[in-house]
């Protein structure tokens, strides 16, 4: 992410931050990138958010020229001081993106191996600006360890991440039709204090009012929730978004708005019109439902609003923007950021949006429920692995003793968390087999 001294912070590559090689072999020699620990199919996270630009297949057998880099990911990222600046992912297992793919940060790209001039698994992590390798310390937080006291860091000053933000805020949710139907006072009892409701959208039918609108506008209001609306627009003509407008602004009469009804503007259909006729469209929207006497708000997501609209041009608008980074990424001024779209909250079954409103659109802001320790949903995993190898399964295995399951489990079927069974399907999925929820 670029903080804003327009630094560049980088995101570990890995969950677990080990190095096993600095920018100096432990023998002296250059490395001139860093090695860090990793079991094969280890996930592997864009270290920023950019384009893939180079995807090597390794041969199976090389380990000179580029094929000593074996199955790699070369990104490139937005430039720094008018330089290239790239990360590149080396040793892979396998490869989950292709060339000319756009990543966000954090997204996993593949997983790790020992492939190419490699003796033994683990990430291989270098950084070029301007096509010269620099230490990738310079890039990235101190939160790392090293392996052993024979390992070289070569000179480097690590970024110092920004204070997480202590200001206070009101807790909310955004919901649509994809969450059903919500029990509303379980919401509000969790600590809720706002709902963004989604009022409608397109689809190829054309716009179309959110079927749980109306209900959910009753069941938060009844539950003394504070509400908002918004409209997910595909719009690419004034015509086409006086169709939306027609159809969907009707719902919103004789309700009552303590938030804005904010115009969603995310959609990748929506990108090819052009900066400035996208910018000049949703402001138009935005116009349009400030006449209707609502107040009007834009909604979009940091990557979308640096790359396909104008932020300045929409300046004296609210903006909800959507960020899932640890810190938001966004640096122009914002009212609502929606932090996490995979919140868990009573009396709604799968996951919901959550957002922190730092514009404080009501006066409560109370203790948030997310604040306080879920206790997992267990479920039965089965995992299998054809053709997979012994090591492998033997790997899974550990991992789910590391993840304090049954000491005794085997690759059959285990309890395990929503978050346990993300980890241990990648593996699976990695390693060529499948695991599925039983
Ligand atoms: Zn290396």
């Amino acid at each position: 992410m670029r903080l804003s001294n327009g630094e560049v912070l980088f995101t570990w590559p890995l969950a677990a931050h080990t190095i096993t090689a600095g920018w100096y072999y432990s023998d002296g020699k250059l490395h001139r990138a860093i090695d860090l620990r990793a079991a094969v199919g280890t996930p592997v996270y864009a270290a920023e958010d950019g384009t893939v630009d180079w995807v090597q297949a390794w041969d199976g057998h090389s380990t000179s020229g580029d094929q000593s880099y074996g199955n790699l990911v070369r990104i490139r990222h937005a430039d720094y001081n008018g330089g290239k600046l790239q990360t590149l992912y080396a040793h892979l297992q396998r490869v989950t993106v292709k060339n000319g793919q756009a990543v966000r940060e954090g997204e996993v790209i593949g997983y790790s191996g020992n492939t190419g001039n490699s003796t033994g698994p683990h990430l291989h992590f270098e950084v070029r600006l301007a096509g010269t390798r620099y230490n990738p310390l310079n890039w990235l937080d101190s939160d790392f360890d090293v392996a052993s006291d024979s390992v070289r860091l070569g000179s480097f000053t690590s970024v110092v991440r920004p204070a997480e933000d202590s200001r206070e805020y009101v807790y909310g949710i955004d919901v649509s039709r994809y969450q059903g139907d919500v029990d509303w006072a379980q919401v509000a009892a969790s600590g809720v204090k706002f709902a963004l409701l989604r009022a409608g959208s397109q689809n190829s039918g054309g716009p179309y009012i959110d079927p749980y609108f109306e209900q959910n506008y009753a069941g938060a209001k009844a539950a003394g929730i504070a509400v908002g609306a918004y409209i997910y627009t595909y719009a690419e003509t004034e015509a086409e978004q006086n169709d939306e407008i027609l159809t969907i602004l009707p719902s919103l009469e004789g309700k009552t708005f303590e938030y804005p009804v904010f115009v969603d503007v995310e959609d990748k259909s929506l990108t090819s019109i052009g900066k400035a006729a996208l910018t000049q469209l949703v402001k138009r929207y935005m116009d349009i439902i400030d006449q209707k006497g609502f107040v009007p708000g834009w909604y979009s997501y940091t990557n979308y609003i640096n790359s396909y609209l104008c932020p300045e041009a929409l300046a004296d608008y609210p903006l909800w923007v959507a960020d899932y980074r640890s810190s938001l990424g966004y640096t122009g001024d914002y009212h609502i950021w929606q932090y996490s779209s995979k919140g868990t909250v009573p009396g709604i079954s799968g996951a919901v949006d959550l957002n922190r409103d730092y514009h404080h659109y009501i006066a409560s802001t109370g203790a948030p429920a997310e604040e306080q320790p879920a206790t997992p949903e267990l479920h039965k995993l089965s995992i299998s692995l054809p053709g997979a190898d012994a090591d492998k399964a033997a790997e899974i295995i550990r991992k789910a003793a590391d993840l304090g399951l049954a000491p005794d489990v085997t690759v059959e079927t285990l309890p395990a968390s929503a978050g346990d069974i993300k980890t241990l399907t990648e593996m699976a999925d990695a390693a060529g087999g499948v695991a599925a929820k039983v």
